[in-house]
Parts: C-alpha cells; structure tokens; sequence
C-alpha cells in the first residue's frame, strides 16, 4: 500500500516523497482514510509511530477541499498538545507536508512573549496549533478566534490531562462550534481518557497500533543497583567507558537536571538540561546541540522529553524511575526508534525498588538487573550546586582517576530472591587520584538474559 492508494492529493504525495517515505506507517494506513471521510478518530500511538502525518496529511487535503471558504482568517483546523516543543514539531510538519498548497500554520505556546502570537494570529492562519494556557489566553483576549474550527486534534491526550490541563481543555472546547470532526490521539488509556473520549467523539474509529520500536522487543533494557548519592558517579563511568555518543537522561525535577548536566559537565561531559522553566530558545538550542552531535548528554524532565523527535536514539538512561510505570515505556520508546536497537538503563537506589516493581508488572517482565561495575567517585571542586547554569561550555579535561579497586559488591538479590552474580570487579588497581575515592558497596542482582521471559506490555 502506498500513500497514493490513500486517495491523497498529488501536492501531498509528493511533499511526502520529498520525506523520502515509501509508505504509509500503520497508524497512517488506518487513520488518513478515516479523517478524509470525516468520522471521529480515538488513536492510541506514541511518538514514534507516524502519528503526525496520520492526522495533519488528511487535515490538509479537508483544508484544501474547503478552499472556498478559506478566505476566514480565523483558524479552521486547531491541534492541542501538551508541550511547546511538541506544538513547534506539529507545526513544522504541517508546513513541511503542505508546502505545495496554500495553507498557512501557525502555532502558539507559553514561555515566549506573546506579542508576535497576537500580530501573526491577526494576520491569519488555517491551521493553529496551541498549548492549552496560551491559547486560552489569546483566545479571551479575542485574538485567537475559535469559532471556525471545523477540526480538532487533542495529541497526546494522556500527557494534557497527566499536566493538568483539562480545565483548559474543556474551557476551549466550549469555544469551538458544536460541529466539527474530533481527533483524539493517546498513549495509554486511563479512566480520564475514556471519558473525555466519549465525551468528545461521535461514533469515533478506533485504532491502536503498536509503538514502531516495540520497546520489549527491539530495546535492551538492565538497571543497576546503586545509592542515591552515588548514581551521578555510575552515569558517567557508563558514559564514559561505553563510549556513549548520544545518551537522554531522565530526572524527576527542573532542578535535578540542572545539576546533574553540570555535573557532567564537570566530568567532562557535554550536557544539556532541558525542561520547563528554561527559555524556548535555550530549549530549541539545547535540542540542537544534541541533534547535531554537540551535545552528549540531554537530561530532560519527563514533560520536557515527551514528543521530541530524536531518530535513532541509542541510549537512555533513568537517571531516577518514574512514579508513574507507563512513563517508563514512553521513556525506553525514545530509543531504538526505526527499527534500530537502543539501550535503556535504568539506576536504581533502595527507595525506587518498589518503582520498579510497578514497571516490571506493567511490562509483564523483569529488567535484568546487573552487577554494578567499579567505578570512581570523582568529586569536582568545580561542581557546586549553586553553579550557575551552564547547559554546555568547554569540555574540560577528564579528571577520573583510573584503576581503583572496587570494594566490592554486597549481595542484595533481587526481588525474587535470586542471589545475584559476583561483581564484574577489575583485578588489580592502582591508588586513587586526589580527587577520587573508591567505589562504594553497591549492589547487583543476578543477570537473567534479556529474552527469557516475554511478554508484552500493554
Ligand atoms: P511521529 O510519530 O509523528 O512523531 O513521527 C515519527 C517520525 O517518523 C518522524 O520523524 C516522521 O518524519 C517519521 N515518519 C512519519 N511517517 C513516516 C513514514 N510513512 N515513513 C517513514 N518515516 C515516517
């Protein structure tokens, strides 16, 4: 099945094959179909799986249908999203999908000034793609005009409602006309979620389609054992001794992340923070930085994280677990995208054991946990935490001491009780360096191999 099998126009088939795509993904095949027809669609997909294209590809050609009445300047088609960065790759899309057709995108988030939203929403657009908060307040300050949208997507419904924004949401909806097609697109299905789509949908199709990198099949997945204070010295032996070229790292707050990428600036390791309370544009740069390969290290908070685009991500790192198991899946499924194999590891200190417990009966299956290699505890004079912010700098000379010997590792077995493995200690080892100390007991749970028990998460 091609995309022109999907009945799309010529302009779009071949902004399309500008892509380089040859064929439509699976959640494309069902939902462009379904929204050329004009019926209500409820897709559960990630990131990842084509998504985009499925509803702004169909969108453009109803738009362009509809020329005729495309003289409004108000816009005829509106797209929610949960984050800015998210808003800006949507919006992206639509204009990289409908350049050979006359129809303008225009996308409106918080954290930028709001006054060239108010001048390019004046000068009109067909396709608006908004943040809640923002739209909502453009829209009672009259600027944003909602009362000609014939189209309305909710993407990455599950992430809005998880951030709070359902008030917002519904406070928008009151502003649309009462006719109109609705999409929602969602991860996971929650009780919140079924709700707000029968609120929302007439006689909607349904699609689920599996992430494009099945992460139980494609991403290897181990956590490590380690305290708390020590897990900063573990990431960047494991950065550093693997050679990492790429590696997203996930923290729990704005903060955490901030610190952490300094401290592996420290280390020698170039990183980034990305999350909410950084400006757009230090978002927008610290993304590229890591794009192009300037950046080793992004370590994102979840909401930051969620929708970016990354291909081919090779690892990603748990820097702390997500209170929420189905966090842990969205976070693994950023690697081994296209089909290529990514990594996910995962730190875990005593207090997230139960966290992982959570995950592992999501997935239906273990995280091979492995024994903790030795490694330094690097203590740099230059890492205060008040450091001021500094997402990337000059990478200093590493100051690792090489060859301690570790202390050795204290059993802890794992939540089976299976006794773990002998730690991979290094034999021999030379005095630790000034600056460093000798790794501390940590321990490691008994490997099991990563295909022994198969199951698939739901
Ligand atoms: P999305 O799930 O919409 O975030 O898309 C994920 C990635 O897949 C984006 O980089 C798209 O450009 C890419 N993509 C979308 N549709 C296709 C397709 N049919 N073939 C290959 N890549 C695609």
């Amino acid at each position: 099945m091609s995309f022109s099998d999907l009945g799309l126009l010529p302009e779009l088939q071949r902004a399309v094959a500008d892509k380089g795509y040859d064929s439509p993904s699976p959640i494309q095949l069902q939902a462009i179909p379904a929204v050329l027809a004009g019926r209500d669609v409820l897709a559960g997909a990630q990131t990842g799986t084509g998504k985009t294209a499925g509803f702004v590809l169909p969108i453009l050609q109803r738009l362009a249908a509809d020329q005729a009445n495309g003289t409004s300047r108000s816009p005829r088609a509106l797209v929610l999203t949960p984050t800015r960065e998210l808003a800006a790759q949507v919006a992206q899309s639509a204009r990289d999908y409908g350049k050979y057709m006359q129809v303008r995108t225009y996308q409106v988030f918080g954290g930028v000034s709001i006054n060239p939203q108010i001048s390019a929403l004046r000068s009109g657009c067909d396709i608006l793609v908004a943040t809640p908060g923002r739209l909502l307040d453009l829209a009672q300050q009259r600027v944003a005009d909602l009362s000609k949208v014939q189209m309305l997507v909710l993407d990455e419904a599950d992430r809005m409602l998880d951030m709070g924004f359902i008030n917002d949401i519904r406070k928008i909806i009151k502003l649309l006309p009462q006719k109109r097609q609705n999409l929602l697109f969602s991860a996971t299905y929650s009780d919140d979620i079924r709700g707000l789509a029968e609120r929302l949908l007439h006689d909607p199709l349904s699609i689920q389609v599996a992430p494009r990198n099945a992460p139980i099949e494609l991403v290897e997945q181990r956590a490590y054992r380690v305290q708390k204070e020590q897990k900063r010295h573990l990431l960047v032996h494991l950065i550093q001794e693997g050679q990492w070229r790429q590696v997203l790292i996930f923290t729990r707050t704005k903060h955490g992340a901030n610190r952490l990428a300094q401290q592996l600036e420290g280390a020698g390791i170039r990183a980034a923070a990305i999350h909410g309370n950084k400006s757009q544009a230090a978002r927008v740069k610290a993304l590229d930085m890591f794009k192009n390969g300037h950046v080793t290290a992004l370590v994102a908070t979840e909401v930051a994280a969620r929708g970016l685009d990354i291909k081919e991500l090779p690892q990603v790192v748990n820097y702390e677990l997500p209170n929420v198991p189905e966090d842990y899946v969205h976070r693994i499924g950023r690697t081994g995208r296209a089909g290529a194999a990514g990594e996910a590891v995962s730190l875990v200190s005593s207090d997230e054991s139960g966290l992982l417990r959570d995950i592992e009966r999501v997935l239906r299956r273990s995280i091979p946990t492995l024994p903790t290699p030795e490694f330094n505890i690097v203590e740099s004079a230059q890492l205060p935490d008040s450091r001021p912010d500094r997402p990337y700098g000059n990478r200093p000379q590493g100051n690792r001491s090489q060859g301690n010997r570790p202390q050795g590792d204290r059993p802890q077995g794992d939540r089976q009780g299976n006794r773990p493995a002998q730690g991979q200690s290094r034999p021999g080892g030379g005095h630790a360096g000034r600056d460093s100390r000798r790794a501390p007991a940590t321990g490691g749970s008994g490997t099991r191999s990563f295909g022994q028990q198969r199951g698939r998460f739901r």
